[in-house]
């Protein structure tokens, strides 16, 4: 039997209250996720239809960090960013600062299959996406209590030291979505979709929808998603240099993934995480945080749901 593979995260970082709080909604809201890709994977739907609709289960549900429920920026909105990449024919779609779209992911996908480039940003992401006729919210929609909540803490704490506290200083506080998956007939894909870093700045672009960075897939190789702080992903185009050490280095995509977050990115003190797959339908977690919020199943593994390092 061929080989169908796929893992989906929900953002790796620090532990909070809130998430030991609610480990059982996180847990089905993965659970959800992912039972219903792989049984799209079953029926025989393509490696990016699958991670598609994995990424946009997540972004409607409002406890990840992308579509609604959101994080947001210093000026208290919501700018999401996604992108999805082909395996097979390395066509890939990314959309970043978009406000208003239901499902940045479906736009990234659509911006793929439907336009000449590969990268829309802001006002005219948001255009085609009307063009498009895809589902468009109130802002208003996209930010829940507890980001309002999260944002407010935040703004206070600058507020009440008088803007002495960096920025930097404040806790870390980010999150994303994303999936990657091996189809029936073989073809790799992968897509990540994020609401971006607490306060960031307005206009600030995350790796979640640079391809290389955040999201990777080459049939050749792997298909990777990443998590953690973006600014880091970029500096090490963590997705492309996984499939880079396999392709280069000839190693499995384990020791990729361990020698790129553990070994080569050891020295940096920032948040890091992915998964991936490869072309035999081999599962990686990888993270050197205190909590990934994960799932994978494949034709030879049975459904891992965990949050936590096992
Ligand atoms: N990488 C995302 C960003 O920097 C955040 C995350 O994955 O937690 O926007």
């Amino acid at each position: 039997m061929t080989k169908i593979a796929i893992a989906i995260h929900g953002g790796a970082g620090p532990d909070s209250d809130f998430i030991k709080q609610h480990i059982k909604e996180y847990k089905e809201g993965l659970k959800e996720a992912i039972n219903e890709a792989y049984a799209m994977l079953e029926q025989g739907s393509s490696a990016t239809d699958v991670v598609e609709a994995a990424i946009k289960n997540l972004e409607d549900n409002t406890l990840f960090n992308a579509g609604k429920g959101s994080s947001l920026t210093e000026k208290a909105e919501v700018e999401m960013c996604a992108s999805i990449m082909n395996g097979f024919d390395l066509k890939c779609g990314a959309a970043a600062i978009v406000k208003n779209v239901r499902n940045p992911i479906r736009l990234a996908r659509q911006i793929m299959e439907k336009t000449k480039h590969i990268y829309l940003g802001s006002i005219g992401a948001a255009e085609f996406a009307r063009e498009l006729n895809l589902p468009m919210e109130p802002d208003a929609y996209f930010i829940t209590e507890r980001q309002f909540e999260s944002y407010e803490q935040t703004r206070k704490k600058l507020n009440d030291n008088g803007q002495q506290l960096a920025i930097e200083q404040l806790e870390k506080k980010h999150g994303t979505v994303g999936a990657v998956a091996l189809d029936i007939r073989g073809n790799l894909a992968a897509g990540t979709s994020t609401g971006g870093t607490d306060f960031c700045r307005q206009g600030r672009i995350a790796d979640s929808s640079m391809i290389g960075a955040g999201t990777y897939a080459n049939n050749d190789t792997c298909a990777v998603s990443t998590t953690g702080e973006g600014e880091l992903h970029m500096q090490y185009v963590t997705a492309f240099h996984i499939s880079a050490l396999m392709e280069y280095k000839g190693m499995s995509l384990r020791e990729a993934c361990h020698f790129l977050i553990q070994e080569k990115c050891k020295h940096i003190n920032g948040d890091m995480g992915l998964i991936a797959v490869d072309t035999k339908g081999n599962l990686v977690a990888e993270f050197n945080t205190s909590r990934m919020h994960r799932a994978m199943k494949s034709s030879t593994q049975d459904l891992i749901v965990e949050i936590y390092p096992k």
